[in-house]
């Protein structure tokens, strides 16, 4: 803009200047103090002015001068005056003139030195005005010149490529810089991404360069985990399913075969073993099924107000033939009896599955303990076995499916890997609190809070 249009602006700016300067003298020119106001026009704004008595209408007087007239090169013949003055008139008492400046003289040193095109396009602005004042006629001369500022306007254009120039070297510079910067992360963690999706779940998301993508690498360094976690569940799912569903029924083809053939051997003993091997094999299949039918919501809870002190206690009452065959010791204590509103058949599954457990890993000393204390509006229900308890870098995974603490697949450990994944479950939908503390060497305490009602 500037190097376009700053000469026309210039000028522009110049000629409404000394116009309106021209108009302010014109309304002011009965002012007390215009002889002050005036040398102070003049030099403020570097304007020669003069007011002449034209009265006459043929010999002028001069009123007013700015300035000492060596201050201006130039000075008026009677007739150039006059001539301002008569086309003045003619054009209603206002006028301006715009003439070119002298062109230099050969022999003036300093105007010798100035480039002759700049030189040539000085203008001289003159702006007359002429009025009636009184029984007086007055000529107001306002003269500005208007320097040439084509070399300023060269000076700028010169800078603006220089500057143009530098800005494109460096915005490619930095867009190169700033490409390579953002878009190198994004490739290498793009390229793990899909090793990633190719079942790679070694891959280590890890390069860097801004905030944004390093917490995209944790996201997908967690994601990775988990994934690699779910795949080896998944692995040792099909493992220990297969193995559990295979071994009871090579046991149950084996006793039946050995009775069919063997007419000595149907006995009570290979029966109950049959039976005992095929109730194995519903169990399984109904965790199975319990689990998937909890998970996709398929079978509502259904709430009502139970006592859940006497629910415990019948639970516990179905192990009483164990405690008498195999020499477990049960205990149970409760502040009192406690209503809970929730759905019976699941809570009781709660229940058993975690004494079931605490059956399973008691160890040697087989001492089960269960308790039901009080806590504000809930009931606080702890299992809690004397078993060989359960490290705790496993503890956050035993609520996982199929997941169990001791790989080594033990047929004397009963469980399918499910028990805690739907205890969980079962907690989760009655918004339940629960979770486990254990001490290797010492046992676990399984424990849960459920809200508690009025019977
Ligand atoms: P499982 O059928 O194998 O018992 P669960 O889901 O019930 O499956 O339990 C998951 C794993 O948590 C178990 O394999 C076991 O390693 C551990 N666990 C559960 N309860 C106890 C407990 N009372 N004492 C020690 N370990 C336990």
């Amino acid at each position: 803009m500037q190097t376009i249009f700053l000469d026309d602006l210039y000028r522009a700016i110049k000629t409404v200047g000394i116009e309106r300067s021209a108009d302010f003298v014109c309304d002011h020119i009965n002012d007390e103090d215009i002889v002050s106001v005036l040398d102070e026009m003049h030099r403020q704004n570097d304007m020669r002015i003069e007011v002449y008595d034209t009265t006459s209408g043929m010999t002028f007087y001069l009123l007013y001068s700015s300035g000492s007239k060596n201050d201006w090169r130039q000075d008026y013949l009677p007739h150039q005056l006059y001539s301002y003055y008569s086309d003045t008139k003619l054009n209603g008492g206002e006028q301006l003139f715009s003439e070119e400046k002298n062109p230099p003289n050969e022999f003036d040193e300093n105007n010798f030195k100035m480039p002759k095109a700049e030189h040539k396009r000085g203008v001289n602005l003159t702006c007359v005005r002429v009025l009636e004042n009184g029984n007086k006629e007055l000529m107001i001369m306002l003269h500005s010149s208007i320097t040439p500022i084509e070399s300023t306007v060269t000076t700028l254009r010169f800078i603006l490529i220089i500057i143009t120039a530098l800005l494109i070297l460096l915005s490619v510079t930095m867009s190169l810089v700033i490409s390579w910067k953002f878009s190198k992360p994004l490739k290498d963690t793009n390229e793990k991404a899909n090793r990633l999706a190719h079942e790679d779940y070694s891959v280590a998301f890890d390069s860097q360069g801004y905030r944004e993508i390093e917490e995209l690498n944790a996201t997908l360094n967690y994601a990775a985990a988990e994934l690699g976690l779910a795949s080896s569940l998944r692995k040792e799912l099909i493992a220990n399913v297969s193995h559990d569903l295979r071994t009871p029924l090579t046991m149950i083809k084996g006793y039946a075969e050995v009775m069919r053939d063997i007419p000595g051997e149907m006995n009570e003993e290979n029966l109950n073993a049959i039976v005992d091997e095929s109730t194995r094999l519903s169990n399984l299949v109904s965790d199975l099924l319990d689990i998937s039918k909890l998970q996709s919501g398929a079978v509502p809870i259904e709430k009502k107000v139970f006592s859940l002190t006497l629910c415990t206690s019948d639970i516990l009452s179905r192990f009483a033939t164990l405690s008498q065959q195999q020499g477990y010791s049960f205990s149970f204590e409760s502040d009192g009896e406690f209503f809970v509103f929730a759905d019976k058949s699941r809570i009781e599954q709660v229940i058993y599955n975690l004494i079931s457990n605490a059956v399973n890993y008691s160890g040697d000393k087989k001492e089960i303990k269960v308790t039901e204390k009080h806590t504000g509006d809930t009931v606080r229900v702890e299992i809690s076995d004397s078993g060989k308890g359960i490290e705790p870098e496993k503890l956050a995974h035993i609520w996982d499916r199929y997941y169990r603490a001791d790989k080594n697949h033990k047929r004397a450990v009963i469980g399918t890997g499910l028990g805690l994944s739907i205890v969980k479950e079962i907690l989760d939908l009655h918004g339940a609190h629960f979770g486990v503390v254990s001490k290797v060497g010492e046992g676990s305490t399984f424990w849960f809070e459920i809200g508690t009602v009025k019977p």
